[in-house]
């Protein structure tokens, strides 16, 4: 069975509402990219130098990156050859193919968090500002709580006034308690004293906000580490993740913001917001091909329900499911 049909099948048999989040929130690249492959399958007869050119020059403009576009197209040729394939709408099954292969290389547990089955779970979050990490928090607050999780917030970006009332904003809406302290105070002692809440109340679930200051390199792993270390003393093991959150939109300049972040602090993943928001959603593979860090969630949206955990088939279902339809009929 082809992989379209057997994603198809996967998907629209099990009424899969989530792969309809990939699919809505995937519109724009959809829009961009899936079509621009759709309109290359269709104008060549021959699957030629020609043909493999233009289709790095999508994948490029897709933000795939360079790198993994030179692999992936360098595969496709191998694969083209070995099974023989002269026709190009043959070729659109098997670059989706590799798209997962690419994503699902490596042998790490891609998705799932790092979560104590009995005890306090801490995840840090860190991340420029902007790119989401308190939205991200306060989704993810939902999804712990709606598991009937016992959850609690900590008000780590002291910089700004704002900035801890927006995650106030959060904790009322989802129902969690957020721990803060004034504006300008030393986000370290926050954290002491949200991990001493989370004790105290026997929470599972502790999220952590930070500033996304980026002043220096230097000053960013100073600062990070003081917090880490605040939290490790008290929760041996802790935090059991460190989540990076990169604003899709950004393109290229979220690769850089992961090699300073991954430099100053161990990341353990990676969250990516706002691939609702751009046409090139193929920076996904990028970060997991060039950075070696797994994408854990991706945003699709602002609203609460709107991250996913990130799963390559159905990234891949909801980029190419339109054009498999057409093809199939
Ligand atoms: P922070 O500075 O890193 O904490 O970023 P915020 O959480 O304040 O988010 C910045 C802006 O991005 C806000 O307006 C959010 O509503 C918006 N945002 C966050 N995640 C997403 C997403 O997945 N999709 C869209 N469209 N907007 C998002
Ligand atoms: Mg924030």
């Amino acid at each position: 069975m082809s992989l379209f049909k057997r994603l198809k099948n996967k998907f629209t048999a099990s009424g899969d509402s989530i792969s309809e989040k990939f699919k809505e929130g995937l519109v724009k690249t959809r829009d961009n990219f899936s079509n621009k492959i759709n309109d290359l399958v269709s104008r060549y007869r021959t699957v030629d130098e020609d043909f493999f050119e233009e289709l790095e020059e999508i994948l490029i403009q897709a933000d795939v990156g360079f790198e993994t576009v030179m692999e992936l197209v360098e595969e496709l040729k191998m694969e083209v050859k070995k099974r023989n394939i002269k026709d190009p709408a043959d070729v659109q099954s098997v670059i989706s193919e590799k798209l997962i292969e690419i994503y699902e290389s490596g042998d790490e547990n891609l998705s799932t968090l790092n979560i104590q089955e009995d005890g306090l779970t801490v995840i840090l979050f860190v991340g420029v500002n902007g790119v989401g990490k308190t939205t991200t928090i306060g989704k993810l607050a939902h999804k712990f709580k709606s598991e009937g999780k016992n959850v609690l917030l900590a008000a780590g970006d002291t910089f700004r006034a704002g900035a801890i009332d927006q995650l106030e904003v959060w904790g009322e809406r989802v129902g969690v308690d957020v721990i803060k302290h004034a504006e300008g105070s030393d986000p370290a002692a926050v954290m002491y004293d949200a991990v001493q809440a989370a004790r105290s109340r026997k929470a599972d679930i502790l999220l952590c906000d930070t500033a996304g200051r980026l002043q220096n390199k230097v000053n960013l792993m100073n600062e990070l580490e003081k917090i880490k270390r605040v939290i490790e003393r008290e929760i041996p093991g802790a935090p059991h993740e460190v989540l990076l959150v990169l604003d899709a939109t950004t393109g290229q300049n979220a690769l850089i913001q992961a090699k300073t972040f991954k430099e100053a602090t161990d990341v353990s993943g990676i969250v990516l917001s706002k691939l609702d928001g751009t046409a090139k959603g193929g920076i996904v593979l990028a970060i997991r091909n060039e950075m070696n860090i797994p994408v854990k969630f991706v945003g699709l949206g602002e609203k609460m329900d709107d991250l996913q955990v990130f799963d390559p088939e159905k990234y891949v279902y909801g980029l190419f499911s339109d054009a498999i339809e057409k093809t199939e009929e």
